[in-house]
């Protein structure tokens, strides 16, 4: 009789660059082998919900085209010829290049390049234990949340906000600047349980109508880069029909008397003229906010990649401190809860053996860094090698033109560990192939909740693959780096890890599958005072001086606003760019992950630009025709998508396709810009002005 065989389930976490981290449970068909990747259902903030792309995880880890092998290229920069190469050769190969570097111009000449492919302390950030360990040029991460942080801790004075869960609890949940449907969906999960329990009511900010703002009772829809001229309007309506908390406000706030002043000119009639929102839609977000006092503020990243973006964050932030909503469990805000962890990961990225003299150079700027701009080098030597892991700037990064200059450089050495033959690892000279986060250990810290989980090895690797720890002590024996670190394992690594931060051990974490790092009520709420010396939540924040806890050099040119305000620094159109475009989230993909599996291709089909209908047919634009976007940075193909969801005047390519789906080979980040966001850094990719053409113009 057959018998039906239920597979194993692996515990496991989300390693990718999502804030909400699921929990969750992967069925191991065998050794070698995954089936269906599910929610963990008991995880609170997980509920048993996670996206469509996770779920198929199996296409991932299983893709035919997944880099097995060593290799080292024979062709001409950038041709695509590799032949295979054994992982000894391979790594002598690269620390030979490594030592050259270093001979030639100085250990900064060497720049390890990292990001968030995987969210794992360990494969994340273990390349800092080979940076530091070497004196290797620093890495300035600012790609992503530099302005966003930035903004949130301005007023609150760290970063940490309401429980994310209490949304299901609110009576009003503003979703600001995120696509969550496409980029965390568990958002969702508690907002629309807030919604079918509570009655609540969703609004939703965003700049089309995305899949998000079409679940919204009311869709706030402005013009990109006008969020702070918005919250102004919102919060002089609140102050104009007394919604304004005033025993809050002088308790727990810095200006109110000055805000109201300041806002008493700034009515949804202004705001209107700036964000193209109607007035009417902006009395009707003021009215429920002041009306429903449980009103939680979920902040999200896509706001903040504009030249203001820092800005728009603190002023949205300033609402529920002007109605005191932080009072009420399900009231507040929330970004992301990154304070509230406090690991030392010094095991892992060898911060002990940090030099603080050696330079920090900005990972958005690398095409300026790769093409010898004395600025962006700091008056220092050039880099001359890179060792990449996580990333692929020549298609994420800014100002694409510039970055693949850099990389098409003779005297340029190149190692890319990878999973996927990316834009990047087609210009290497040393790709090495890389596990995925089933098959090798790491542990993850969550920014959309406050969980601490454990993704332990599940499967072997396929091929030769080798996780990023294993490449960077191979590397560090053989360049003659020294740390403790190298010599352990990655489940050293995470035990030691846990327990140097106070978070007890790594058996005690694989038993429980994660730990709730909540804080109290009261902490999480801010109601013992804002993180300032005061306890005063800041509506005018001292901005170079905000407690953004990282290396940063970056001085506004032009004096940001004490107050809340819109601040017009952004890449205004104009008659030569009539149009503003924006390059947000796909839902099929996560930056430049998943743009390989056929679930995803299938779904986002081809590179697109969504055109309102009649800038379309002013331009004699028809759906689906090829069109060129242009401007200084450079030009993109790609197909038109008539949609009546964004406004006239404003462009969104949802993204991040691979370069070599583009017609030229040029993608998206061809327009971006590379210039650095106030006050401490990041890349407006929000944030550009273009002109649109079809091509028998
Ligand atoms: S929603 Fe985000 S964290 Fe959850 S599985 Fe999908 S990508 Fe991962």
């Amino acid at each position: 009789m057959n018998q039906l065989v239920r597979p194993k389930i692996g515990a496991s976490a989300c390693p990718h660059d999502c804030p909400s981290t699921c929990a969750l449970e992967v069925e191991i068909i065998d050794g070698r082998t995954i089936g269906r990747v599910r929610g963990a259902e008991e995880n609170a903030y997980t509920a048993g919900v996670i996206c469509a792309k996770v779920a198929r995880y199996a296409e991932r880890v299983h893709h035919p085209d997944r880099l097995l092998h060593p290799l080292r290229r024979v062709g001409a920069k950038g041709s695509g010829e590799f032949a295979p190469i054994s992982w000894d050769d391979a790594l002598d190969l690269v620390a030979e290049q490594f030592l050259r570097a270093e001979q030639k111009h100085g250990s900064e000449a060497v720049w390890p390049y990292y990001y968030a492919g995987t969210m794992g302390f360990v494969q994340r950030d273990g390349i800092n234990r080979l940076r530091h360990a070497k004196k290797y040029s620093g890495f300035f991460s600012t790609i992503c949340v530099n302005p966003a942080w930035t903004g949130f801790i301005a007023g609150t004075g760290k970063l940490a906000g309401a429980d994310p869960r209490e949304m299901a609890k609110s009576d009003l949940v503003m979703i600001w600047g995120t696509n969550a449907v496409n980029t965390q969906v568990n958002v969702m999960t508690h907002a629309t349980r807030a919604r079918k329990e509570r009655g609540a009511k969703i609004v939703v900010v965003d700049i089309y109508m995305n899949s998000t703002m079409q679940q919204a009772d009311l869709a706030v829809l402005i013009r990109p880069g006008t969020d702070g001229a918005l919250a102004c309007a919102v919060m002089h309506c609140l102050f104009r029909d007394g919604k304004a908390d005033w025993d809050y406000l002088e308790r727990y706030t810095d200006a109110p008397r000055e805000l109201e002043e300041h806002v008493r000119t700034r009515d949804p009639a202004w705001a209107s003229q700036i964000t193209g929102c109607p007035a009417a839609t902006i009395e009707e977000f003021a009215r429920l906010v002041g009306e429903r006092k449980r009103a939680y503020f979920r902040l999200g990243y896509g706001f903040s990649r504009s030249r203001n973006g820092a800005i728009n964050m603190h002023a949205a932030s300033c609402i529920p401190a002007v109605t005191g909503a932080w009072r009420l469990e399900g009231g507040g805000a929330f970004h992301n809860n990154g304070d509230i962890f406090h690991f030392d990961k010094s095991l892992i990225e060898g911060s002990d053996v940090r030099d603080p003299s050696i330079r920090m150079l900005d990972q958005s700027r690398i095409g300026a860094i790769l093409t010898g701009d004395k600025e962006a080098l700091q008056g220092r030597g050039p880099v001359d090698a890179l060792l990449i892991q996580n990333t692929n700037p020549v298609s994420v990064a800014p100002d694409q033109e510039v970055v693949k200059r850099g990389f098409a450089r003779d005297d340029l050495f190149v190692c890319v560990h990878e999973q996927f033959m990316t834009d990047t690892a087609k210009v290497a000279d040393v790709v090495l192939p890389a596990t995925m986060f089933v098959e090798h250990n790491d542990m993850y810290q969550a920014g959309g909740s406050q969980y601490i989980l454990l993704g332990p090895k599940l499967i072997e690797p396929p091929g030769e693959c080798r996780s990023n720890h294993e490449v960077n002590c191979a590397l560090a024996q053989r360049l003659g780096a020294k740390h403790p670190g190298f010599a352990m394992t990655e489940r050293d690594l995470i035990d030691g890890t846990l327990q140097k931060s106070g978070w007890g051990t790594l058996a005690e974490l694989e038993a429980n599958r994660w730990i709730d790092c909540q804080p109290d009520f009261a902490t999480a709420h801010y109601l013992n005072g804002f993180a300032y010396a005061d306890g005063k939540f800041r509506f005018k924040p001292d901005w170079p001086k905000v407690p953004f806890g990282r290396w940063h050099r970056n001085v506004p040119s032009r004096p940001i606003p004490s107050l809340p305000d819109h601040w017009d620094v952004i890449e205004e159109a104009d008659a030569e760019h009539p149009f503003r475009l924006a390059t947000s989230p796909a839902r099929g993909f996560l930056n430049s992950t998943f743009t390989e599996t056929p679930t995803s291709l299938s779904r986002e089909q081809r590179p697109t630009v969504m055109i309102n209908p009649d800038d379309a047919a002013t331009l004699g634009i028809s759906d689906g025709e090829m069109v060129t976007l242009g401007n200084r940075r450079g030009e993109v193909r790609l197909h038109a998508k008539l949609f009546d969801g964004v406004r006239r005047g404003v462009l969104i390519a949802e993204s991040l396709w691979p370069n070599s789906a583009y017609a030229d080979g040029r993608g998206i980040n061809t327009l971006t810009g590379a210039d650095s966001i106030a006050p401490f850094g990041g890349a407006a990719f929000h944030d550009n002005k273009v002109w649109l053409k079809t091509l028998a113009n």
